[in-house]
């Protein structure tokens, strides 16, 4: 799974779910799913 900060916009990987923990590169606790081309093709909508 990939996961992006909304803080700083730093992206990773995670084997396991990461939401809810704190961004590896700034700390803060903003990690959310990357959103994949599917979803945000629905979200046009
Ligand atoms: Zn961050």
């Amino acid at each position: 799974m990939k996961f992006v900060c909304l803080n700083c916009n730093y992206r990773f990987e995670s084997e396991t779910e990461y939401t809810g923990k704190p961004c590896p590169y700034c700390g803060k606790k903003e990690v959310i799913k990357e959103p994949s081309a599917e979803d945000l093709l629905k979200g046009v909508e």
